[in-house]
């Protein structure tokens, strides 16, 4: 039954701008200041009180604009989008309706089946309102730190076409974000919210069939919950006979279903006109050229050069440039390798994945904040590719090199840890091994195959570790078979 039908879906994503203060007065927009602190006759929405552009608003949609393939209108203009909420005391919101700042843009996704384009229909400016508050005392609070804080609205095109492929395209836009430095991420500070809007229609049908719109999605995970349920809803409702009616949805994450909330307002309910109190943006052709040079290399590029250029795999890659910071400890890493080839790239990316992504996650840190030169990371790469040393010794000293901040080799170079390549040195110590346990030997002989790993635990023993165990391997199976 629900293979008979094809989700449709386009999300509204806002961000929260990582601008010092706030989109229309100098109030700070630092999170977690106690209630209302943040505030002045502005952002409190007091008669008379008159808002004054931060630059940094349009310069932040400006580059979010160009790293999604927009056009970028040179001259835009501010619309209040009136309505009533305890959180908003001008009893408006200040918006861009008709002609937002950018328009007509993509975003490129990498979904398991390949990549993906969705369209971006618009990006415009606008400011939060204020946060009630529910859950101290009986009564519902109201702090008005965020009010004036300002945000982007990123609307999709009815692109997508199933709950992961909008978790994807949210991950994505997080990952654009960071590295633009427009927005800090941070999904537990509801630095980034989504409302979904969700349709299905009948495979090869062309028209859209009714949407509804989920607001209250609180998380990514959440997002890709209340699509799927929403989709199984509405085919359900539509195979036994009923009409999917436009509507305002809640998520309810705590028995995870979608309530409705209101029939869908329509733009004329919001009475939008243009502000009176602010003058239109102009953005000019230099402008836009000078953000121009300011673009990072976008993570999803980035991805692919790590793979075209690094032969990295595609899940190392995809885990290297999720954060811009790890993406460049791990580059800095390679810039110091003597060898330069795919094995130690690869290699550099085991240690960066495993050692150093644990390190950081246990002090929950990013690599920005890591103190532990990538030179170092490089040296132990060095130091494996080139068998001087084998990957035991290799975790054994990493937590010295770590606490001491010591250089790989010297530590390597002074305890005599170097890996024993010497293969007639090696025979020797396997001859005087294999003489002194006889009896296991003719064990091997006679079919008992399982005791060569005791042989090789003999050898690595009596050289603390150091011998290298593929020529160990190979000399004690030429040896075991004589
Ligand atoms: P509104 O003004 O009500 O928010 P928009 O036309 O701006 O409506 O569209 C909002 C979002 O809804 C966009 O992301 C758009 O892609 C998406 N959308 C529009 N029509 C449909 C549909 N039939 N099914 C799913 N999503 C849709
Ligand atoms: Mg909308
Ligand atoms: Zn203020």
């Amino acid at each position: 039954m629900k293979n008979d039908y094809e989700p449709v879906i386009g999300l509204e994503v806002h961000i929260q701008l990582k601008t010092n203060t706030k989109a229309f007065c100098s109030c700070t927009t630092e999170f977690g200041t106690s209630p209302n602190m943040n505030t002045c006759p502005v952002c409190l929405g007091h008669p008379g009180a008159l808002p004054t552009l931060n630059k940094n608003v349009v310069e932040f949609a400006i580059k979010m604009g160009l790293a999604t393939g927009c056009k970028i209108r040179p001259y835009s203009i501010f619309s209040r989008k009136n309505y009533f909420y305890p959180d908003l005391p001008k009893g408006y919101q200040i918006s861009q309706y008709e002609d937002p700042i950018c328009f007509e843009g993509v975003i490129e996704v990498d979904l398991p089946e390949g990549k993906k384009h969705i369209g971006i229909t618009r990006i415009h400016m606008e400011e939060d309102a204020g946060k009630s508050i529910h859950d101290v005392d009986i009564d519902t609070l109201v702090d008005l730190n965020r009010s004036g804080v300002p945000l982007l609205e990123i609307v999709s095109e009815p692109d997508i076409r199933s709950a992961q492929e909008a978790y994807q395209y949210l991950m994505q836009i997080r990952q654009i974000v960071m590295y633009l430095g427009v927005c800090d991420g941070n999904l537990e500070e509801g630095s980034l919210r989504c409302d979904a809007n969700i349709s299905v229609r009948k495979k090869g049908a062309e028209k859209f069939g009714t949407r509804t719109e989920v607001k209250n999605l609180n998380s990514f995970r959440n997002v890709e919950r209340a699509i799927g349920y929403e989709i199984e809803r509405q085919v359900a409702l539509l195979e036994s006979g009923g009409t999917v009616i436009q509507q305002t949805m809640l998520w309810d994450a705590s028995v995870h279903e979608t309530k409705p909330m209101r029939t869908k307002e329509k733009a004329h309910d919001y009475r939008y006109f243009p502000e009176p109190d602010l003058v239109g943006v102009s953005v000019s052709k230099e402008w836009i050229s000078r953000v121009h040079q300011t673009l990072p290399e976008l993570p999803l590029a980035r991805k692919q050069r790590f793979i075209n250029e690094l032969g990295l795999p595609k899940y190392d890659a995809g885990i290297l440039v999720d954060e811009q910071s790890l993406g460049d400890y791990f580059e800095l890493a390679v810039s110091h390798l003597s060898v330069k080839n795919n094995e130690s790239y690869k290699l550099v990316s085991n240690w960066v994945m495993t050692e150093v992504l644990r390190i950081l996650s246990e002090r929950k840190i990013t690599a920005a904040e890591f103190e532990l030169p990538a030179n170092f990371i490089a040296e132990i790469v060095d130091l494996l590719a080139s068998e001087s040393i084998s990957s035991k010794i290799a975790k054994e000293i990493f937590p010295e090199v770590l606490a001491n901040k010591v250089s790989p080799k010297e530590i390597v170079g002074k305890r005599g840890l170097a890996q024993i390549s010497d293969s007639n040195m090696i025979e020797t110590l396997v001859k005087s091994i294999l003489d002194q346990n006889s009896e296991n030997v003719d064990k091997y002989r006679a079919g008992k195959t399982n005791l060569f790993g005791f042989f090789v635990s003999q050898v690595l023993k009596q050289t603390e570790g150091k011998a290298n165990p593929k020529i160990v391997t190979e000399v004690l199976k030429r040896e075991l078979q004589n």
